[in-house]
């Protein structure tokens, strides 16, 4: 039986303007601030994770999911608009409430309303709207009640929320009631030892080559196919004491004795993939350089603080030339990587696999370690007289001690005295001194302060 479930997906879609990354700042505020404390991420965020209660789900803008051309911006749109909408368990359209109804949303509401997906429309820019006058227009759009929400100031967003969300949470409630109990508790210590992998990338970089070398040459404990697109598919294995269990993120079948990848790239999948495993193998074809869409895979990964681990993949085919062109390419394209490790590998001829998979020990290893109080705040003093932090003003920042408040990504937290003027750089130099005592190379670490005064 999976024990893993994806998370559902909430997709916000409207034109330009009538306020989705508000609102997807609003919805995602607890993942920002943990992102905001991970060195090195500077891309645009167009997912996130919103929590209902205790419940994470993923939340994806449609606005800028991709870089638009500039020709055929309209084409592009609606073609990533769709995908999102197609693969997404529940949208929130908005329009703006200030502004009206027009075309464009005309356009968006035909293709939600083809879509057959529940749709729950939002009339942002609400506040201090005379309800129900102003209201009524937007039932023209035929996609049922309007909602007004002030996604600036807050109004009615958690209600939003919760209306979007408790379909799929009571589904997967009945689910996992339904799931034999005794698995789940006979599961209990094996579990921590279990490395849950993720094999990301974009089409072709030889993801089911890879997985079919690991599971051909390893005994197979256990495959599922679960019946609901939800669960996340999972193949089990074991090499030498360790065991894996690989989510699926390129829509593996089985043939035979083989997997391969049936269905096509999915933005969506491989992020539910990457969010339900604790450690990222993120697969490139280095025979082909490094194309924006593996920046965009690595910059999800960053996102959720995963380990990670790069493959360059298909390395028998890439020359002598090549490789340097390859690696300028990486350097240029996915410097802000520098916390993972790098190997060549080849899935084809079973080259260099076995490295990869230390790697993704070593990774899974820093990504869980265990960071002492005493031994924290030790290395936070001698990082501190070796070189402390600068004086804002009359301001000196103090620190008295750290202690770890997260794993996977692993979370520092500094406890002191005027700790918001210490500035990022410094935080950064911490992170490095943390980062060599503990040997976390393989996972994103978070360094964030507290001040008590
Ligand atoms: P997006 O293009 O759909 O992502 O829209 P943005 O989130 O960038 O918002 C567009 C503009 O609308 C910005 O100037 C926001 O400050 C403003 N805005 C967003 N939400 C609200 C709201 O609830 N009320 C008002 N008055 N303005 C808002
Ligand atoms: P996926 O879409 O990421 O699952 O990619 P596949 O595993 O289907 O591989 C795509 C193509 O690349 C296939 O033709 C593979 O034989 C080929 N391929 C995969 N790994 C390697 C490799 O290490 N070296 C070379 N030369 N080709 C490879």
């Amino acid at each position: 039986m999976a024990d893993t479930r994806f998370k559902p997906v909430v997709a916000l879609v409207g034109r330009t303007n009538v306020g989705k990354s508000t609102l997807f700042n609003r919805l995602t505020r607890s993942r920002a601030a943990l992102v905001a404390n991970i060195s090195g991420l500077t891309r645009d965020r167009h997912y996130g994770e919103g929590r209902v209660g205790e419940h994470p789900y993923i939340v994806v803008d449609t606005g800028g999911f991709e870089p638009v051309a500039t020709r055929g911006i309209l084409v592009e749109m609606a073609r990533q608009t769709a995908q999102a909408i197609a693969e997404s368990d529940v949208v929130i359209f908005l329009v703006d409430g200030r502004e009206g109804i027009n075309a464009h949303d005309h356009e968006i509401a035909r293709l939600l309303r083809k879509s057959g997906q529940r749709v729950l429309l939002a009339v942002n820019k609400a506040e201090g709207m005379r309800h129900h006058a102003d209201l009524a227009q937007f039932h023209e759009l035929g996609l049922g009640e309007p909602h007004p929400i002030s996604a600036a100031h807050g109004d009615g967003v958690s209600a939003l929320a919760d209306e979007a969300l408790a379909p799929l949470l009571a589904e997967q409630a009945r689910e996992s009631g339904a799931a034999d109990p005794e698995a789940a508790t006979d599961e209990g210590g094996a579990h921590e030892h279990r490395i849950k992998l993720a094999i990301a990338g974009r089409p072709n970089v030889g993801k089911s080559t890879l997985i079919n070398t690991l599971v051909g040459e390893d005994r197979v404990i256990a495959y599922d196919l679960p019946g609901t697109t939800r669960d996340a598919i999972e193949i089990e294995f074991e090499r030498g004491e360790r065991r894996y269990t690989l989510i699926d993120t390129a829509g593996l079948r089985r043939r035979g004795k083989v997997f391969e990848t049936v269905e096509k790239f999915s933005v969506i999948k491989t992020l539910q993939a990457i969010e339900a495993a604790n450690v990222v193998l993120l697969l490139i074809d280095a025979s082909d350089g490094i194309s924006d869409q593996d920046a965009h895979i690595a910059g999800f990964i960053t996102e959720t603080g995963r380990a990670l681990v790069v493959g360059l993949n298909k390395w028998d085919a890439v020359d002598r030339e090549q490789r340097e062109w390859v690696q300028r390419e990486y350097d240029r394209k996915l410097r802000f990587l520098s916390f993972a490790r790098v190997l060549h590998l080849s899935a084809l001829k079973g080259q260099g696999v076995g490295p990869v998979l230390k790697a993704v020990d070593a990774a899974h290893a820093a990504a869980f370690a265990k960071l002492s109080t005493p031994r924290l705040t030790r290395i936070l003093q001698a990082a501190v007289e070796q070189q402390p932090p600068p004086r804002k003003g009359i301001f000196r920042p103090k620190m008295r001690y750290a202690h770890q408040g997260g794993q996977n990504p692993p979370r520092i937290i500094i406890h002191g005295n005027a700790l918001d003027a210490v500035p990022d750089s410094y935080r950064r130099y911490l992170e490095g001194q943390f980062r060599d005592a503990f040997n976390l190379a393989g996972t994103p670490l978070s360094v964030e302060f507290k001040s008590s005064h």
